[in-house]
């Protein structure tokens, strides 16, 4: 059973209405409330999984997913066969947001200027929301009525252009592990949890993000982030895909278990090579996303354009796997210009 609703986000200044759709598979009922559509439950209903995609909107390939879950779920019962075939409706209750900031799909960027939101430019930073607040805010509080009520949430992104895909969760925290397990990429991204988190996310502006919000009210929740922007990556969508289908497995709305992990757990966001001063980084030849390198190990030169002066030798300062690689070559003193995740496990 399908059922989608338009749902009004926010308005802008014109009065023009922000619309995107919610979908909704399985037990679950999208039923008219005093705003809107709102969820409604069998009250011996299975548990409820809610995902949403292009929170940064140039970030389509969690798009793709969506619609190619969509097309799997309805095919349900028509004998799909295959790995990724669906062969059963839904024991409990599924909800995606193909599209969760139009503002930021329509202009292909990762946030919007700020004429529209000039407190939070970038919606990732706003959760749970306020229905009261900026518009951004606004707009996070409406999908937060349906990512509350869920027990396991799925926010899809995808990354730069060199990023290996992987999953980020909660360090330490066992559910959301079982669900990043569940979606199954190789590489799983373990966000530190308490004293040191809170340092980490404030330093780097995370709390607000979906992942953090809902973790924190106890519905675990992970960010897969599938290869890179503005462009459809079949093997991406694949993997999404896959990982959804695992998803509802280990939730319970689909009866087969989800395929054993057998990857890689690594520390996110502490390992990154910053470029010491502006100019133009060229990566070693031969470096690659997914490579094993060793602290001290040299990872490429930044190079003054104009006088040919090799400023940097950028070298790995700890030991780990090669997640991102800035493929931009121009770049500025602070900027990324290698990501190393450091292993936790193997
Ligand atoms: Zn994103």
């Amino acid at each position: 059973m399908h059922d989608a609703r338009d749902l009004v986000l926010a308005r802008l200044p014109s009065g023009v209405r922000i619309r995107t759709t919610v979908h909704v598979y399985g037990e679950g009922r999208l039923v008219d409330g005093p705003d809107g559509p709102e969820l409604g439950v069998p009250a011996d209903g299975g548990p409820v999984v809610y995902a949403q995609a292009a929170q940064h909107g140039r970030e389509v390939n969690g798009t793709a997913v969506l619609r190619r879950l969509h097309e799997r779920l309805a095919e349900a019962g028509e004998g799909a066969a295959g790995e990724d075939a669906v062969d059963a409706e839904l024991e409990g209750t599924l909800v995606t947001v193909p599209v969760a900031d139009p503002l930021t799909f329509d202009r292909v960027s990762y946030t919007t200027p700020e004429s529209l939101d000039a407190i939070h430019s970038n919606m990732n930073r706003c959760w749970p929301g306020d229905a009261d607040g900026t518009l951004h805010e606004r707009m996070a509080a409406s999908l937060w009525t349906f990512a509350s009520a869920a027990d396991a949430v799925v926010d899809l992104h995808t990354g730069s252009p060199a990023m290996l895909t992987h999953a980020v969760y909660m360090r330490d925290d066992a559910a959301c592990r079982g669900l990043a397990e569940a979606f199954g990429t190789d590489l799983l991204l373990a966000e530190a949890a308490g004293d040191e988190a809170d340092a980490e996310w404030s330093e780097r502006g995370f709390a607000g993000k979906l992942r953090v919000a809902a973790t924190r009210e106890g519905v675990p929740t992970i960010t897969p982030e599938l290869a890179h922007s503005r462009e459809i990556v079949p093997g991406a969508v694949d993997i999404g895909v896959r990982g959804m289908i695992g998803v509802l497995r280990h939730e319970g709305l689909l009866s087969d278990n989800p395929a054993p992990w057998n990857g890689t757990v690594a520390r996110n966001h502490l390992g990154r090579v910053e470029a010491a001063d502006s100019g133009l980084f060229t990566p070693d030849r031969g470096l690659s996303i997914g490579d094993e390198v060793e602290a001290g190990d040299r990872l490429g030169v930044v190079h003054d354009p104009a006088t040919f002066e090799p400023l940097q030798t950028a070298a790995a300062d700890r030991d780990g796997i090669v997640y991102s690689i800035a493929r931009e070559a121009t770049v500025t003193a602070g900027a990324t210009l290698v990501g190393v995740a450091e292993r936790l496990e193997e």
